[in-house]
């Protein structure tokens, strides 16, 4: 990754906007990403 936001070990698996369960994201509502994805709007999910 070369975008300047990326972190290390980010991906959507441990993002707070994704959804297990469905791979649902909620930034892109209707859409399946994979947990190995990751996107600028990453974010580190609680806990
Ligand atoms: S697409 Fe982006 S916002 Fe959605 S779960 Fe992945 S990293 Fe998070």
């Amino acid at each position: 990754m070369k975008h300047p936001s990326f972190k290390p070990d980010s991906n959507c698996g441990n993002c707070q906007f994704f959804t297990a369960a469905t791979g649902a994201c909620t930034l892109f509502p209707g859409f399946k990403v994979p947990a190995a994805a990751w996107c600028s709007a990453w974010a580190k999910k609680a806990g």
